[in-house]
């Protein structure tokens, strides 16, 4: 197991069965999540026989790196192999606002919608809350600076590995943990409905951005197969249910896909679905891969597309593409090495 899997308490619990004092998992958390120790051997204040037990019942190092690339821009690519040996990526965007991690929470993804190449691949498996943390403490070993932001947008759907994603929240926000603010945390989800509603009531501060990529189930349903299971209705729902209960404003992704669901008149339907809501819509301009047929929006289709949701008064932005040559879509880095 990996050391970065246990929550503080379940440490704790750990050293009182060994015989130590609960002050140790404080001094190992220290050394773990702010000193971000590589070895057990480091952690110098510890006795040699706790050391010894640790060494015997948990490993620290998590991944291996395969691959780096870094970007004119400044984005850095990780493709990282995990102890069986199963390949996952982690993509670091240089903000002005400082430096934002994309983290990944599956091997593959089960959701399959057809634009993306993580989708392509069924689901091998879940990533451990632990394997998520290490993404973000190893990006930040390379990098060589702390990391502020973290968005789960990379290869997966986190609401589908709940039980390892809460854990991994709870544990980079905890301030004996990597104390990364929970406003500075996204989760993005494809919209399974039940777990936006579970997660509205988590508690804890983190944001929610919900892939929608179409005003109607018509256009949906052709993207992602999940709109059969939870159609667009229900995914608003689901939204406004989350604003009722945590009051913060919800993220809307919106891809731009070349006359698929960039049109001005799926604009406007969008607007009008979106009236009265506490939501921003992120536009992304969709960026291809092998996998899927797909085409980019031209630009004049993306300004036309913005303009008319800002004329409705809706909040949106229409991004700048990071690490495009780089090929930063999620899953991309992965499919290559395969
Ligand atoms: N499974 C979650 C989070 C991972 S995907 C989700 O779907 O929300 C993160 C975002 O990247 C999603 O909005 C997804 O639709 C988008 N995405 C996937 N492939 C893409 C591509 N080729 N170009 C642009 N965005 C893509
Ligand atoms: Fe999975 Fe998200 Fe890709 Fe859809 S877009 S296949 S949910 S990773």
């Amino acid at each position: 197991m990996l050391i970065y899997d246990l929550t503080l308490d379940e440490l704790v619990s750990f050293l009182n069965e060994h015989e130590f004092k609960n002050y140790r998992a404080n001094q190992i958390w220290h050394w773990l999540y702010k000193q971000k120790a590589k070895t057990f051997d480091e952690m110098e204040n510890l006795p040699n026989d706790l050391i010894k037990i640790l060494k015997e019942n948990f490993k620290i190092e998590a991944l291996e790196l395969v691959v780096q690339h870094t970007s004119v821009d400044g984005t850095l690519k990780c493709l990282f192999s995990l102890h069986d040996g199963h390949l996952i990526e982690s993509v670091l965007m240089k903000q002005h606002y400082g430096n934002s991690i994309c983290v990944t929470t599956q091997v593959g993804c089960n959701i399959g919608c057809s634009f993306c190449a993580s989708g392509v691949l069924a689901k091998k498996r879940d990533l451990t809350s632990g394997e998520i943390i290490a993404q973000v403490i190893e990006t930040e070993r390379l990098l060589g600076e702390r990391i502020n932001y973290i968005v789960v947008m990379g290869i997966g759907e986190p609401f589908d590995n709940y039980e390892n994603l809460k854990h991994f929240l709870l544990t980079v926000n905890d301030p004996k943990g990597l104390e990364i603010g929970a406003r500075h945390i996204t989760v993005s989800t494809s919209g399974i409905v039940p777990k936006i509603k579970e997660y509205a009531d988590f508690g804890i501060q983190v944001n929610l951005a919900v892939s929608l990529h179409a005003p109607n189930n018509k256009i949906r349903s052709g993207l992602m197969k999940i709109n059969q299971a939870y159609p667009v209705e229900e995914v608003l729902d689901a939204i406004r249910y989350y604003i009722k209960k945590t009051k913060r404003r919800v993220t809307i992704e919106y891809i731009l896909i070349d006359g698929v669901n960039d049109m001005v008149e799926v604009a406007g339907e969008l607007a009008q679905k979106l009236r009265g809501l506490n939501v921003y819509v992120n536009l992304i301009p969709y960026n291809e891969v092998i996998e899927a047929p797909y085409k980019r929006s031209k630009y004049e289709a993306q300004l036309a597309f913005y303009d008319v949701l800002k004329k409705h008064n809706i909040q949106v932005t229409l991004r700048k593409e990071q690490g495009h040559d780089i090929n930063a879509a999620c899953g991309q880095l992965r499919s290559q090495h395969l």
